[in-house]
């Protein structure tokens, strides 16, 4: 019998006999229902020889069953089905670094289009970094003119000489949101504090601890001056500017970073040293988780919730009921974190990130691991909200390399954030996806080739190897460690 080849796979297909005809898809009927089984995302769709009709109780629902219909009419005979869906979990997303190198506005598109195409509801952006800060401000010109631009690429063994930067100007990002928002995808903007912040420092060097006027990085790596948390000029600056771009999105949630601050500055900073004892804390960490519950604090007065990366546990006292996002997190600090009834997010580095090469990170690795970490008690699994795939650009300068790099990828881990656990196969999943592959085409996003998703063993190591010699800059790597560790 021919099946059907949807991705994600929903989660109940019945068989009921026959082939579509084409003039089917003349004859579609979609009603609104109210039925508590399909819930805020779910649908019903229903194939017949001569029509379909969809049912939903939202338009989101609607939505995703034309996304399901749009994969069904590329194949060649049709078997008439119903279709009755709704996803395993409520967070469905992939992160795009737009700082390291930038996407077009069209690119993104082609992205966002792909992504709605795989049930996805939640675009990350990552707008600032060490390298680059990428929204038009207003308020703060001088970040636009200066922090947005660095002196080349030094990433790896890639050297570019010419000036690299830009942003993205309001109009440009209120296009963007408005796109994904018609495809019933939300879009959560990232601005990284306190760490990764060379691009604000580098226009406001009082905003650190040294006041030192230091350079937009060319190179990638974690690095020793972040934000000062000891000046009150601090937190003044990040409200205003956190201030203005709230205004660009409308999502409830807003990701403010908090990975990689090294704590090397803190230490020896006399008004971090001061903070630190007028809030009579025990330590640097303690600092960042009052920094962080601060920024949390204005965020909520603005009707906003925070995500931040799991180092923002280091300290034992960020805000409860924030959502952590895990992606390394040796000590399980977001585990405990879920266990105590708090929202995690799965973006494990080793399995969910797109930007290592399938050698490193094949297909089947990614498909196959488990969205609910392991630690986390049966009974608090409600309190991981999903998953997200991060696309990191410091070695993915291209489109057409993102697209390589993030597909399959992207799709295993939007089926995972979707289909129940008993339906998961590697082996069904690529056969469903090779399927869907024109389509995916058809918005102009060219996904890896078959023979490169899962590499032998002995590839394997070799192109890790030699993946890892040619990009990584060992000294900057040596030094990441170590800072890790203060
Ligand atoms: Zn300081």
């Amino acid at each position: 019998m021919q099946k059907i080849n949807v991705v994600p796979r929903p989660n109940a297909v019945t068989y009921t006999g026959g082939i579509v005809c084409q003039t089917a898809f003349d004859n579609v009927f979609e009603y609104t229902v109210s039925d508590p089984k399909l819930g805020g995302e779910g649908y019903c769709l229903k194939l017949e020889p001569s029509c379909v009709t969809i049912t939903a109780n939202t338009a989101k629902g609607l939505f995703y069953a034309r996304k399901t219909l749009e994969q069904l009419k590329a194949a060649e005979t049709i078997p008439c089905v119903t279709v009755e869906d709704t996803p395993r979990f409520s967070y469905r997303g992939f992160m795009l670094d737009s700082t390291r190198h930038m996407q077009s506005v069209e690119e993104i598109k082609k992205l966002v289009d792909t992504a709605a195409l795989l049930k996805f509801n939640t675009f990350h952006w990552h707008l600032s970094d060490d390298q680059g800060f990428r929204i038009e401000s207003e308020k703060f010109p001088e970040l636009n003119e200066k922090g947005s631009w660095r002196e080349g690429d030094d990433f790896g063994s890639r050297h570019v000489a010419e000036r690299y930067g830009g942003y993205y100007t309001k109009e440009e990002i209120k296009d963007i949101v408005a796109y994904c928002a018609e495809r019933f995808i939300e879009v959560i903007p990232e601005f990284d504090v306190p760490g990764h912040t060379t691009a604000l420092i580098s226009t406001y060097p009082q905003l650190s601890c040294r006041n030192e006027q230091i350079a937009v990085k060319t190179k990638q790596g974690i690095f020793e001056d972040i934000l000062c948390a000891g000046k009150d000029e601090t937190l003044k600056f990040v409200y205003e500017l956190l201030g203005e771009i709230i205004e660009l999105f409308p999502s409830e949630i807003f990701h403010i970073g908090g990975d990689e601050a090294p704590k090397i500055r803190w230490k020896e900073c006399p008004e971090c040293q001061a903070k630190i004892r007028e809030l009579g804390l025990e330590n640097e960490e303690e600092l960042q988780g009052w920094f962080t519950s601060k920024i949390i604090e204005f965020l909520a007065g603005k009707g906003k919730k925070a995500i931040v990366w799991n180092e923002s546990l280091a300290g034992g006292n960020l805000p409860e009921g924030t959502a952590v996002q895990m992606w390394m997190d040796p000590k399980k600090n977001s585990v405990t974190w879920a266990n105590r009834g708090n929202p995690i997010i799965n973006s494990d580095f080793y399995h969910y990130y797109c930007d290592y090469p399938y050698y490193m990170t094949p297909l089947k690795k990614t498909y196959n691991f488990s969205p609910v970490p392991k630690g986390v008690a049966p009974i608090m699994e409600r309190f991981v909200l999903g998953v997200e795939c991060p696309m990191w650009t410091e070695h993915v300068y291209s489109f057409e390399w993102l697209c390589y790099m993030a597909f399959p990828r992207f799709a295993a881990v939007a089926e995972r954030g979707w289909t129940k656990q008993r339906l998961c196969d590697c082996a069904d999943f690529e056969n469903r996806f090779t399927a869907i592959m024109p389509l995916i085409k058809e918005k102009g996003v060219y996904p890896a080739p078959k023979n490169e998703w899962n590499y032998n063993p002995a590839k394997r190591l070799g192109g890790t190897l030699s993946f890892f010699a040619d990009k990584i800059d060992f000294e900057l790597v040596a030094n990441s460690l170590k800072n890790m560790k203060k």
